[in-house]
């Protein structure tokens, strides 16, 4: 089984991450790159000040809270990183990026550093815990980043922000387009294609970012699951794992 858990973990950095992959190994022992641990499995950047520790410790509280209201409970024990420097995310393969998972253990930004962000890669950590990997292989993207981002609540990918790209006009997927982003490439190229990747560029011009991919799919996912609740996403889960298509364990879990 340890072996088994391993050859996961090294097939899930590379699917996921790509180049990254090399920088993100790092996160295997983070005390050689410049981490320090604050709790268990808990750890940040060196010399980062008492009130950031506070913060980050509160956030992991929140954030477990807020996948064990989802999900029915927390399955997953995923590692934290919390780098307070930009230098630091980058040492651990965090280019172009906010925060991010690989496999169980959580990178988090300076400026991903709240609990939106965390809750949001501690949902992916936990769904990648309840399905088998080939249900996980199945699952479509789209469906794992919509129930990240309900759970997270961050203002970013808010129903608010959805209503203000409405009013302004936004290109946005609807719900038939974000069903089709299936894989990881898929989700990435919609993304780029609705403009999500320009935000800095927006910012410095002094323009609101937008977010209508991730938008698109909390818009989506958030009535689902208030609706089915903890006990349909289980369900959808359950489903995955007995090799239920996908469609059709999101219809059965909302009926
Ligand atoms: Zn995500």
């Amino acid at each position: 089984m340890r072996h088994q858990k391993f050859y996961s973990l090294f097939l899930a950095l590379l699917m996921l991450n790509g180049c990254s992959v090399l920088q993100g190994s790092k996160l295997l022992a983070p005390e050689s790159f410049g981490l320090v641990s604050i709790a268990p499995r808990v750890y940040i950047e060196k010399g980062a000040d008492i009130t950031i520790r506070n913060k980050l410790l509160e956030s992991v509280k929140k954030s477990e809270t807020a996948v064990h209201s989802a999900y029915g409970g927390v399955t997953s024990h995923p590692f934290i990183h919390a780098c307070v420097s930009e230098e630091c995310y980058e040492r651990f393969g965090g280019r172009g990026s906010t925060a991010k998972v690989y496999y169980d253990r959580i990178l988090l930004s300076p400026r991903g550093l709240n609990w939106h962000f965390l809750a949001h890669e501690w949902s992916h950590a936990e769904m990648l815990s309840r399905l088998s990997f080939i249900a996980w292989w199945r699952l479509p993207q789209w469906f794992d980043e919509g129930v990240a981002v309900a759970v997270s609540e961050a203002p970013e990918h808010s129903e608010e922000h959805w209503q203000f790209l409405v009013s302004s006009n936004v290109p946005r997927p609807n719900s038939q387009e974000l069903h089709t982003f299936k894989s990881l490439s898929e989700w990435n190229d919609a993304v780029g294609r609705y403009g999500e990747k320009l935000n800095k560029e927006r910012k410095a011009r002094g323009e609101p970012e937008i977010r209508p991919v991730y938008s698109a799919a909390g818009h989506e996912l958030r009535p689902w699951l208030a609706k089915t609740g903890s006990a349909g996403l289980l369900q959808l889960i359950e489903q995955m794992n007995e090799g239920v298509a996908f469609e059709s364990a999101y219809q059965t879990a909302n009926e």
